[in-house]
């Protein structure tokens, strides 16, 4: 399963250019630790979680692991201290400058982070909207020194319409060009139905959980 994902990622990543990295977090919410170290024993090392109290009793369960977790679901402020208790690799949700605001204040160290950008404007959808998007990470850049905002996130229009996917994606890949200046280096968007579109609209970072554990 594994090996097959990885050969999609690898096909297409070569189709848009050889130079291009791709990243694949493995996203271990619908299982459970032993599944985790499953795949860890095949190589894999990123895992993604969206709920902090899952997250924590995975991570505790494999603490002898050196596994790099991503938190990818949306941050109650309540929340924030427990899950940096855990010092998760990124957090991948960062959807308003109120909650860097609360991040920046809580940490000790300086966090990885990714703005979530809600490029299909939905309304079930967390992220700042794509029209705000820049205004509000440079905002973070400038009012929280502790947090490294490297990038940005979204999760692609929920459809069929493989158009408005592409729409999607193709607008958080221009918010990420014109932050890229700006020291942004992740563009994380695809999931398991959409992971080869999103790599040929340019993304470098894949969270795949359904087609990885199921
Ligand atoms: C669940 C989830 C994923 C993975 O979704 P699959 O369709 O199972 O691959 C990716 N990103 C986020 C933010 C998620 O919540």
């Amino acid at each position: 399963m594994l090996e097959e994902i990885i050969q999609r990622i690898e096909k297409a990543r070569l189709s848009v250019n050889e130079h291009l990295i791709v990243k694949l977090i493995a996203v271990s919410k619908y299982v459970d630790a032993s599944a985790i170290e499953q795949l860890y024993n095949q190589g894999q090392r990123a895992f993604g979680e969206n709920k902090v109290q899952d997250m924590y009793s995975k991570a505790q369960q494999l603490s002898d692991l050196p596994i790099e977790w991503h938190f990818i679901g949306n941050l109650q402020k309540n929340k924030i201290n427990k899950l940096l208790s855990l010092e998760p690799f990124m957090i991948q949700s960062i959807n308003s400058v109120d909650l860097a605001k609360a991040i920046d204040k809580r940490t000790t160290k300086p966090m990885r982070c990714l703005l979530e950008i809600n490029s299909a404007n939905e309304v079930s959808k967390h992220g700042v909207m794509a029209q705000e998007a820049v205004d509000v990470y440079h905002q973070i850049l400038q009012e929280c020194p502790n947090i490294r905002l490297q990038g940005v996130m979204t999760i692609g229009a929920h459809t069929d319409n493989q158009k408005e996917i592409i729409k999607s994606f193709e607008l958080t890949y221009k918010i990420f060009e014109q932050l890229r200046p700006h020291g942004a280096k992740v563009c994380s968007m695809g999931m398991s139905n959409d992971f080869e579109l999103a790599i040929k609209c340019g993304s470098n970072m894949v969270r795949i959980g359904s087609a990885l554990f199921r």
